[in-house]
């Protein structure tokens, strides 16, 4: 950490979890968090399921509004904001690749230029239709009865045509997400790499909390660490396993990111 000129931080669902977000391994898991949906029967695949804003818009957004309205009112954990100390101090800069969609980075300070979020953000809307590629900012309030886990109307709506909006959000078999603000935020951290390369700059990859069971994130972290000959820390209490020659911690990411920050 300290001999490094640039910090990558890369971050799946385990990060969340230690500022109190639910943790949605498994179906025991994610109906723990929903327990109206078990009775549903839905695991969390089903439920991340853009065909439901078709088919049961109340449903579709007492999913999403519930969690909107959850990533809200929960502040990131102490560790987001001690590794954006660290990497503010690296003279190359740092970066962020998420596959969380709870806007947590951006909340605990982090500019958003510096920032990927390869599934999306629930706090971007688009149209379901789409009828444009807009994405637009959420500001919306959307209420739910949590005890019915209905959606209560009026649900947001596109700015552009009228029809149901949705979060800007990459679910399962989904054809109509609006790619755009994902593909421009890629584009700036390509950029970072390629500028790392020309510089032969030292780098660290921070992995918190990122599961093989969708591996983007974990994949991401050990193309650039090898391509950057750098080194991979890969904070994971389950799934720790790493390539030879880097670390993995099996710690949660708050604590070993304290652990981390406080050695001198
Ligand atoms: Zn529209």
């Amino acid at each position: 950490m300290r001999q490094a000129d640039a910090l990558l931080i890369t971050a799946g669902a385990g990060m969340g979890v230690d500022s109190g977000l639910p943790d949605f391994r498994g179906r025991e898991g994610f109906w723990r968090a929903y327990p109206t949906v078990a009775k549903l029967g839905l695991s969390f695949e089903e439920m991340a399921n853009p065909h439901w804003f078709a088919e049961n818009p109340e449903l579709a957004w007492a999913f999403y509004g519930h969690r909107l309205n959850l990533y809200r009112r929960v502040e990131p954990h102490p560790g987001f904001r001690r590794l954006l100390e660290v990497g503010g101090r690296k003279c190359n800069g740092m970066f962020v690749f998420t596959s969380n969609v709870d806007g947590h980075f951006q909340k605990a300070g982090y500019p958003d230029d510096r920032i990927v979020e390869c599934h999306g953000s629930i706090h971007h809307f688009q149209c379901t239709r789409p009828c444009t590629n807009e994405i637009w900012q959420a500001t919306e309030t959307v209420r739910v009865d949590e005890e019915a886990f209905r959606a209560i109307p009026p649900l947001p709506r596109c700015k552009c045509c009228g029809a149901l909006a949705r979060p800007n959000i990459l679910m399962f078999g989904d054809w109509n997400w609006v790619a755009n603000r994902a593909e421009s935020q890629h584009g700036r951290f390509d950029a970072w790499v390629e500028e790392l390369r020309a510089k032969s700059a030292k780098l660290v990859v921070i992995e918190c909390g990122a599961g093989t069971a969708i591996p983007t994130v974990r994949a991401t972290s050990e193309r650039i660490a090898n391509t950057m000959r750098g080194l991979l820390v890969r904070i994971n209490p389950r799934e720790p396993g790493v390539p030879p020659g880097h670390l993995g911690l099996a710690l949660g990411a708050a604590e070993a990111i304290a652990a981390i920050c406080s050695s001198r």
